[in-house]
């Protein structure tokens, strides 16, 4: 999807992207997270091992490179990417726990169709370094606010816990005995994946095989105290904070490297694609993919393009329109175009923003363009004016005109401008 100026739709106007980017740094910032920036391309062992090898996302998903020896992917998410980094570069020797934000494109080889692409961007954070519980309130906690700041109040916050991977390979086990009775009922994506990925089955859209699991065993009946004590804790400091939230035992998340809690968010109105984000605890992907011990992690990802689909209906808060200008240099003639060229990098360099149109339009033209970009000021230069060494300056709400001379161009401006900003 391309995304540029006054695009018609606000998931493909780039003026959206850059104002939600700079609202998401600015919360991000409030709750001491750091920006981690990797590269796009990854080993592909490394997204296959830290991810899991039976997940859609490495099964059927991944865009892959061979070249030479190697083979690369296209990052399709970035926790794995991330972790790699930490324990790369002893991110652990630094003091206290560690906490990310990231933003930036990811890719997997879907079906495109509205708000599933093949180019995709997320944003999320990460907390490393740490198994307290409150580490996972603390990341669905930014997670709800930041779509909460955008308006979106019809979020829904489901959560579950996985356990660890000893409860969760018993009950894999437990969910396959109790499915494969069943299996000629189901569909042929669900009977892949009861032999490769068990768990995903649960997050079924098809009601028959709904029905089928109303009397699936649990994930909690065969959790430990431990697990059970860890989540109860989680809850109760979500509740403390008011973030609401409805317990889902048959939340499981797509991908392999989740332990403990678990959780997604979801609001109605955006189609079938209605995962805002989704995240969770993820302390074995470390030795998954080289670390000697578990390391303590919980995250949160979210789809850009689905944030921008929600906020559709709450359209007006979303910046629209061109991009406008302070001021706007308009040379009339050729004979103009190198001092109108100066006049416009000079006030440039003073820090204005200064618009000028290129090639020969009439003067209508260019008043036109600059009332489309709202600009408050308009300096006109023709020949008249380059034999004065003067440029007429256009106060564009009032319409009066003042000469000016070219050497006192930016003083006049900053003066003029000023008392615009002090009156407004
Ligand atoms: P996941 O890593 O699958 O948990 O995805 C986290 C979030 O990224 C989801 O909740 C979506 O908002 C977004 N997302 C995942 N896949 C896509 C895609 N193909 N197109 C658009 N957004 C996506």
């Amino acid at each position: 999807m391309d995304l540029y100026p006054e695009a018609v739709r606000p998931v493909e106007r780039s003026e959206v992207w850059s104002f939600l980017e700079s609202k998401i740094r600015e919360v991000m910032h409030r709750y001491g997270y750091s920006e981690i920036r990797t590269p796009i391309l990854e080993y592909t062992s490394l997204i296959a091992r830290g991810v899991g090898q039976n997940t859609d996302i490495v099964s059927k998903e991944m865009f892959t490179l061979e070249r030479g020896r190697h083979s690369y992917v296209l990052r399709p998410e970035m926790t794995a990417p991330i972790m790699r980094s930490y324990i790369q570069h002893h991110l652990h020797q630094k003091p206290g726990v560690q906490r990310y934000f990231y933003m930036g494109p990811c890719f997997r080889a879907e079906r495109p169709q509205k708000g599933r692409y093949r180019q995709f961007h997320q944003f999320g954070a990460e907390i490393i370094g740490t198994d307290d519980p409150r580490a996972d309130a603390e990341i669905m906690t930014l997670m709800s606010e930041i779509f909460e700041l955008f308006g979106i109040s019809n979020q829904r916050l489901r959560i579950n816990t996985l356990g660890d991977s000893d409860a969760r390979s018993r009950y894999r086990d437990a969910l396959v005995n109790y499915l494969t009775p069943f299996k000629e009922k189901l569909s042929q994506t669900s009977q892949d994946r009861l032999s490769r990925n068990p768990l995903r089955i649960l997050d079924t859209k098809i009601e028959a095989e709904q029905t089928i699991l109303e009397h699936a065993p649990l994930i909690s009946e065969y959790i430990s105290k431990d697990s059970l004590d860890n989540y109860e804790l989680v809850k109760g400091f979500l509740t403390a904070v008011n973030i609401p939230f409805i317990e889902d035992p048959m939340l499981v998340r797509g991908l392999d490297y989740y332990c403990h809690t678990a959780f997604e968010l979801e609001v109605d109105g955006i189609g079938a694609q209605n995962a805002l984000a989704g995240g969770g605890r993820y302390d074995l992907l470390a030795p998954e993919i080289g670390a000697k011990h578990p390391i303590g992690a919980v995250g949160f990802a979210a789809g850009m393009e689905r944030l921008i689909l929600a906020l559709n209906d709450c359209e007006e808060d979303l910046p629209c329109g061109p991009f406008t200008f302070e001021i706007w240099v308009i040379a009339i003639g050729e004979s103009a175009h190198a001092a109108a060229f100066h006049v416009a990098t000079q006030l440039r360099r003073s820090r204005f923003r200064v618009g000028m149109e290129l090639g020969n339009r009439s003067l209508k033209a260019q008043m036109r363009l600059a009332n489309h970009h709202k600009a408050r000021y308009t300096i006109l230069l023709g020949d008249q004016e380059i034999i004065n060494e003067t440029a007429i300056v256009k106060d564009m709400n009032t319409s009066e005109e003042e000469s000016v001379d070219l050497i006192h161009i930016v003083k006049r401006i900053t003066e003029l401008l000023s008392h615009v900003s002090t009156s407004s």
